[in-house]
């Protein structure tokens, strides 16, 4: 063993304690820069959208804005009809807004003409269904990688293989889906949706249709995708479980964001969606309530 001097070793010693200490600067830095760097990979400003006219007209949404920041699980609630799917297509581009705008990765799609915005949904935006949506005479591989086959675009190898193996299908790849449960359709059409690596991930009811095992399975999924390939997800839901394993629960009535929650437990949603879902007794002055 080489010998080293007093003083040299006092020189090592420093140097390693410098490193140390730059090491750990660097990864406070690059944490705090994480944090402040957590730009809207989603922003909506203004946006209404009325259905019908005159007499007729329902107000889906009034007058929205929302941020959705990167690499978070955003849930979206609220009762039935209180504008939640509305909302996501308008977000996802699938739909126009009366008024207001939505921007996606810095692009305002509200903006774009229909070919452009069928571009950018393909490139940025990966869907997941209620109801799967997979082609019944495609296999689950060929299913999973559609989306770059419908763009002309290679998969890269290894990524399809991360995926694959995340969502645990390596030995379902050949089967259609009609030889597949309902949770493995389920955990196909994550595996599509993870493909294109999109700006945001939207999923309508994910676990809908699924029993809460397999439905658990595919929530399981998605925020493993947030925690290890730091996937913004977008999902609507009406089940307080599912939100539950969201970053941060958004919940609509009548159209407007009522309330706007970071993490929530499953009981609290469960009450809070109970609450939205009472409708407020209006008093009525002077007219006694017969029983
Ligand atoms: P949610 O998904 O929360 O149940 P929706 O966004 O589907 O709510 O609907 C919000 C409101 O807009 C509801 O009152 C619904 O009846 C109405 N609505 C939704 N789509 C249409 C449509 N295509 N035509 C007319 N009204 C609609
Ligand atoms: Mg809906």
């Amino acid at each position: 063993m080489r010998n080293t001097t007093v003083p040299e070793r006092d020189h090592l010693d420093q140097a390693y304690e410098t490193l140390a200490e730059l090491e750990h600067e660097f990864t406070i830095e690059s944490l705090l820069s994480r944090q402040t760097n957590r730009w809207p990979v989603v922003s909506a400003r203004g946006l209404s959208r009325t259905y019908g006219k005159g007499d007729a007209v329902v107000h889906a949404l009034r007058d929205v804005d929302i941020d959705i920041t990167e690499g978070r699980l955003t849930a979206i609630m609220g009762p039935s009809g209180s504008g939640k799917s509305t909302l996501m297509h308008i977000l996802a581009g699938l739909d126009r807004p009366t008024s207001g705008t939505v921007a996606i990765d810095g692009v305002t799609i509200t903006d774009l003409r229909d070919r452009e915005l069928t571009q950018l949904r393909r490139d940025k935006i990966g869907f997941i269904f209620q109801s799967f949506n997979l082609l019944a005479t495609l296999t689950a591989d060929e299913n999973i990688v559609l989306p770059m086959s419908l763009a002309r675009r290679q998969a890269d190898e290894t990524w399809r293989r991360t995926v694959i193996e995340a969502v645990g299908l390596t030995d379902r790849l050949t089967h259609r889906p009609s030889e597949l449960s309902g949770g493995q359709q389920q955990r196909v059409a994550v595996a599509r949706a993870l493909i294109t690596r999109p700006a945001v991930l939207f999923a309508d009811e994910p676990t809908g249709n699924l029993d809460s095992r397999t439905g658990g399975e595919v929530l399981a999924l998605l925020r493993r995708s947030v925690e290890e390939f730091r996937q913004t997800v977008i999902m609507v839901t009406h089940d307080a479980g599912a939100a539950s394993i969201a970053d941060r629960i958004v919940f609509l009535k009548d159209g407007r964001i009522v309330l706007d929650r970071e993490r929530m437990t499953r009981d609290a949603i469960y009450d809070t969606i109970k609450h939205l879902e009472t409708p407020v007794a209006e008093p009525v002055a002077g007219v006694a309530v017969e029983v």
